[in-house]
């Protein structure tokens, strides 16, 4: 019963800090977000004591009569936010959400085809030495070089050619929206099923702000975390046929007992998702993508050798390239790391540069959005990032005089959208 600060002061004084480092930096990260205190509430409850092995009113331990209530709760909410036939919400993460995906439609050495690492995938898309690329014979697809979007007749190609049985269409690191129609008559055409990993842009989706692949898809994969703004975790929607196989590859055949913490914090993020608080949101979202676009466009941006992967955006996500340009990715992270604004470098399509190095920012605004920024603080982001990046391109370093300069801007923005104010108390921070 003691308090975390007594009877661990170690964790807790990491944990304050963490909290001070949310609040009075500018977090950019694409794929990161701020779970509301309801959400952090659910997660941190007594649910986490509870074993549930199992589904709803089918589970192998007793006393689970309250878990049935919040696990059907989460179930039926995300199949009416995203018109799916059947969820299953226990994956721990959104690799073992596609992990089980791919368990439930396929068998060791089948063919799979998903959209290069280097040209934007994800790791579990096919990666060498991820479970997928060591279980599956992976044939990647790619962007074209001429404009950088993904080659659909590439994908025709090579499904004709390759025969797999599952297309992959998704990504973590691309500014477009995927053709989700052409990848169903491509998977048509050759047999395959068609699972889409929609991770980063369900948020959007689920706003009514992005095509939602659900209808064309066999199989749907989520993070749970991302632009949809819950706790860390994943889902797979599919049709109903697939119910049995999925539901059995989840468990007992990925996870043993399921997280009812975080299924309970799903539940409570998505009934936040179908509210229009949330749509509104999600326009911040864009807009604020679109203002960073459009800023990184800039004359001044463009002689400095820096541009924007595709020449702007359709999502919740910036790629800047830095291909022609002295500053690489590692530095132009650490440029906007100094002045208090963070980000992950990120490899482009056709880069040059090592993967540790590479010649790429990812820069997202769903966890801005959620502080409540709208396009006036945007437009104020976009100016800072252009201003920092384009000073250390010239100059090969941030003078001191201009660091300051924008980290007061910052500092500035961050007071103006307080973050968990009722959490600073907590630990004095
Ligand atoms: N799928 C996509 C497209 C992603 O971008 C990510 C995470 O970055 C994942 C799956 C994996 O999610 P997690 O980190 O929860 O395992």
């Amino acid at each position: 019963i003691r308090p975390l600060a007594q009877a661990d002061p170690e964790v807790e004084q990491a944990i304050t800090r963490e909290l001070i480092r949310q609040q009075s930096t500018l977090e950019m990260i694409a794929s990161e977000n701020f779970a509301p205190t309801a959400v952090m509430e659910a997660q941190g409850s007594v649910l986490t004591n509870k074993y549930a092995e199992g589904y709803p009113g089918k589970r192998y331990y007793g006393g689970c009569e309250h878990v049935d209530v919040i696990e059907q709760l989460a179930i039926d909410r995300v199949k009416a936010l995203f018109g799916a036939e059947f969820a299953n919400v226990q994956p721990h993460s959104g690799a073992q959400a596609n992990a089980a995906a791919m368990f439930a439609l396929l068998n060791p050495g089948d063919t799979i085809l998903g959209l290069d690492l280097a040209h934007g995938g994800h790791l579990t898309h096919g990666m060498r030495i991820n479970f997928s690329g060591k279980l599956y014979n992976v044939v990647p697809y790619h962007v074209r070089e001429s404009d950088l979007r993904v080659d659909m007749a590439e994908v025709e190609a090579l499904a004709l050619e390759h025969r797999p049985k599952l297309i992959v269409a998704g990504w973590s690191a691309y500014s477009r929206q995927l053709d989700f129609a052409e990848f169903r008559r491509i998977a048509d055409l050759v047999g395959a099923y068609l699972m889409v990993d929609m991770a980063h842009f369900a948020g959007l989706v689920a706003a009514g702000l992005h095509p939602n692949p659900v209808p064309y898809a066999d199989v749907v994969t989520t993070t749970t975390h991302k632009t949809l703004g819950g706790p860390r975790g994943g889902v797979i929607l599919a049709k109903e046929q697939y119910a049995k196989k999925i539901n059995s590859a989840v468990f007992p055949g990925q996870q043993g007992g399921p997280l009812e913490h975080v299924v309970a914090a799903k539940a409570v993020a998505f009934k936040f998702a179908a509210e229009p608080e949330f749509k509104e949101r999600q326009e911040r979202v864009l807009k604020g993508a679109k203002l960073l676009a459009e800023r990184l466009l800039q004359e001044d941006v463009a002689a400095a050798g820096i541009t924007v992967v595709n020449g702007g955006t359709d999502v919740h996500l910036v790629l800047v390239d830095l291909r022609n340009s002295e500053l690489d990715g590692q530095q132009a992270e650490d440029t906007l790391h100094h002045i208090g604004i963070t980000v992950n470098r990120n490899a482009v399509p056709f880069d040059p540069r090592p993967p540790m190095v590479s010649s790429g920012l990812r820069i997202g605004t769903p966890a801005l959005a959620a502080r409540g920024f709208g396009a006036e603080e945007f437009a104020e982001v976009a100016d800072i990032i252009a201003t920092a990046l384009v000073a250390a391109a010239n100059t090969g370093t941030l003078g001191e005089e201009t660091a300051v300069e924008l980290r007061g801007r910052v500092s500035a923005l961050a007071e103006r959208f307080p973050l968990y104010p009722q959490l600073s108390q907590r630990g004095n921070a």
